[in-house]
């Protein structure tokens, strides 16, 4: 091991609290999985699994099932009263995972304001380049030229402080329109193949948000290296992510998962569908079943999660270094459980925040998140129904829940129907429309029980 390596090394563990390793164990490109010693120890005695990989079919690299999204970092206010990125609490969320062998790191040009790939770059750059790969998107929608996309391309390496990407994505491809105007009609694709032989790009793809017909078309432009979809058990039919599987595997393309837990959504299910999960194993959560569920298929290279939490990270790990696919009898209860979920009707927002910011202030994303919470937890009053006992209790459960998550300028009443954020949405949720239907149920609890 060189002394720069062994400084890199020295640097990670830090990070996590585990001291300094010995020389064992040297990095070498990404097949290696970084290990602390207690994990060494441990796998040594046979107590613990490495955390899963799975062979890329371009290089041959080993890529963590379980890759780290770097979208949803955790946050503190500035001097300025701005939310920017909490480093510190960053640092130690990517040192830890990359210290546990999570070896796939996915930011983007918009995440955070534009943050996320610089905060992404400045930890990572501690690592060895070669012992992570990096992922970022070219931002669709801000592509207006030739000129435009490089100016983009080489920002993005700047920001990040890398001289190539791993994993390079055309980003959110919404409709055959979208992608013709920003990459086949400006010239844009071609530049990233020629970056692409070049070596700064080392796998090319696309990360997905529309319907089978421009699967099919995008499917048929270039031979992609890799496509990233939005799948999970109830996007599987909601979105039809099976078809897109599919014709994925079909063309022999590797295939990356986002939303595994559908914005959070699949861990926040009502009582019955968490009732039929507990019952079959008590010892599982919501997110491991659904983690479980998304890699289960075999064409799956890695899963993303968006991770802000230490403990969230870790049960994530704990998933995946134990990773058992999903037997027959497992997908069944899955099956039953999101029977039982869609009886509720929760909103399928995965809190991408594509939709903002609303003009008039409202927190799109929150305010739904907020409300499918409200439904979980059987807080919502049904104003058609009678005003009870039961009405008045979950009424006041409602407003009260609300007014603490949510700060009065951002809550749902701000929205006047201007419909500026309807067509942003990858879900397609008619957000006016699902304003409006909170709305009413304020507005019945306001008038009076
Ligand atoms: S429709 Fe409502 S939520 Fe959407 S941008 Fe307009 S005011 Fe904001
Ligand atoms: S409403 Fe749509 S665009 Fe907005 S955060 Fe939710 S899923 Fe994303």
């Amino acid at each position: 091991m060189d002394e720069q390596k062994k400084i890199s090394r020295r640097k990670a563990l830090k990070y996590i609290g585990v001291g300094v390793l010995g020389a064992a164990g040297a990095y070498a490109a990404v097949r290696f999985t970084p290990l602390n010693d207690k994990l060494r120890e441990s796998l040594a005695k046979g107590d613990v699994r490495p955390i899963t990989t799975r062979k890329d079919k371009i290089f041959g690299d080993q890529i963590s099932l379980l890759a780290f999204g770097c979208m949803r970092f955790p946050t503190r206010r500035n001097e300025e009263g701005t939310m920017v990125i909490d480093r510190d609490q960053t640092r130690q969320l990517l040192g830890y995972a990359y210290a546990n062998g999570i070896n796939y790191f996915d930011t983007a040009y918009n995440y955070h304001n534009g943050e996320s790939e610089v905060v992404t770059g400045e930890i990572l750059k501690d690592f060895p380049r070669e012992s992570f790969c990096l992922a970022t998107k070219m931002p669709t929608w801000l592509v207006t030229d030739l000129e435009r996309g490089k100016e983009l391309f080489r920002e993005q390496l700047q920001k990040c402080q890398v001289d190539y990407f791993d994993f390079y994505l055309l980003h959110a491809l919404s409709s055959i329109e979208d992608y013709n105007r920003a990459y086949r009609d400006t010239g844009v694709l071609e530049y990233l193949k020629e970056e692409k032989a070049a070596g700064r790009i080392r796998r090319l793809g696309f990360s997905f948000h529309a319907n089978e017909e421009t699967m099919d078309y995008l499917l048929e432009q270039y031979p992609w290296d890799f496509v990233m979809i939005q799948m999970n058990y109830l996007d599987w039919e909601v979105q039809n992510a099976r078809y897109m599987y599919e014709q994925i595997e079909k063309r022999g393309i590797q295939c990356l998962v986002m939303e595994p837990l559908r914005g959070g959504s699949l861990t926040r299910l009502n009582s019955e569908a968490l009732g039929i999960l507990k019952e079959a194993d008590p010892k599982s959560t919501p997110a491991q079943w659904a983690f479980r569920y998304a890699a289960s298929h075999a064409n799956v290279l890695t899963v993303l999660s968006g991770m802000n939490r230490m403990d969230h990270l870790q049960e994530n790990i704990n998933t995946f270094r134990k990773f058992k696919p999903l037997r027959k009898s497992e997908y069944e209860v899955i099956a039953r459980a999101l029977e039982a979920y869609r009886k509720i009707s929760q909103i399928p927002c995965t809190a991408c925040a594509y939709c903002m910011p609303c003009p008039y202030g409202v927190d799109i994303p929150l305010v739904f998140s907020t409300y499918n919470e409200m439904v979980a937890r059987d807080m919502v009053p049904d104003i058609n129904g009678p005003r009870d006992e039961d009405f008045i209790r979950k009424g006041q459960e409602f407003l009260s829940y609300l007014e603490k998550t949510i700060p009065v300028e951002h809550q749902s009443h701000n929205c006047t129907d201007c419909g500026v954020c309807k067509p942003h949405c990858p879900q397609e949720i008619d957000i006016p429309a699902e304003m409006r239907r909170i709305n009413e149920i304020l507005g019945a609890l306001t008038m009076g029980y």
